[in-house]
């Protein structure tokens, strides 16, 4: 962990300084996608974390209630996310085994996970096609603009997301941001063990021979910007507001400050002052 510094605000903005970057430099930025970007799939804890308390009821004999089960699947999913769904499920396994059950593949609790969030989705995305809601209602505020604002200035932009990458790819181009990531789209894969977050950065400071403060890493989940600060990258935290009934990510700033992010936004509606500051105009 490292030590929080005395963080300041850039003046009359809620851009939070947490620790100086050097400035002026960035070539590329690597974007999280699910709470960065898109809340299409906004809630999705209100579907995990039942079905995995149902699953625990249904697979082991355990004494414990559904209030008891509930509060450790809240613990574990919470500190799991971020990474890909599958450690969640690989969790749940441990769950079941602890309880002295004998769990399926995590990627069969996956596929029941999926198969339940899917309709949920759907449902946004019929909406979304039906002109009842908008792209923008199922995006971070502004953070198409920040894209676009981003690419005007040459960098090259890449997301990486811990969802399966069939679904990145449909969602990102349904929210209207798929073309601006250029440098590819990231996701989870069903050989999970072949994509992480931290694989992308690693292949993109090797490919352009890239020093830290020449990439940013942009996201709303400790896992990717612990992989920003184990490369030296610029950490940009996005404490974006998440609706789920378990009060799961209340403490997103605290998180990502802890995490080690070196910069912290609510969404993107001050990208000009942010980006001003990032490239030192
Ligand atoms: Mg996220």
């Amino acid at each position: 962990m490292i030590a929080q510094p005395e963080s300041s605000f850039l003046e009359g903005t809620l851009i939070e300084i947490i620790r100086k970057v050097e400035r002026g430099k960035i070539r590329h930025a690597v974007f999280d996608f699910d709470g960065t970007v898109s809340l299409i799939r906004d809630g999705w804890q209100n579907v995990m974390v039942p079905m995995m308390v149902d699953v625990l009821l249904e697979e082991t004999r355990t004494n414990e209630t559904r209030e008891d089960l509930e509060r450790t699947v809240v613990e574990f999913v919470d500190g799991l996310t971020g990474k890909q769904t599958i450690y969640q499920m690989i969790q749940l396994c441990e769950e079941i085994k602890k309880r002295g059950g004998a769990p399926k593949d995590p990627l069969h609790y996956k596929d029941l996970y999926n198969s339940l969030l899917l309709p949920i989705v759907d449902k946004r995305i019929a909406r979304l096609k039906s002109g009842e809601i908008r792209a923008g209602d199922l995006r971070v505020p502004m953070s198409l603009e920040f894209l676009q604002k981003l690419r005007k200035r040459g960098v090259n932009l890449y997301l990486a997301s811990g969802t399966d990458i069939e679904f990145v790819r449909h969602e990102a181009a349904l929210l209207d941001v798929a073309p601006y990531f250029e440098g590819g789209i990231f996701g989870a894969l069903r050989a999970y063990k072949d994509f992480s977050k931290a694989m992308v950065i690693q292949k993109i400071l090797k490919d352009f021979d890239l020093s830290g403060s020449e990439l940013l890493i942009v996201g709303d989940g400790y896992v990717e910007i612990e992989n920003a600060k184990a490369v030296g990258a610029i950490a940009l935290g996005v404490a974006s507001v998440e609706n789920n009934r378990y009060n799961m990510n209340v403490d997103k700033r605290n998180r990502l400050i802890h995490a080690g992010a070196d910069i912290l936004i609510p969404d993107f509606q001050e990208g000009d002052r942010l980006l001003a500051y990032l490239f030192n105009e």
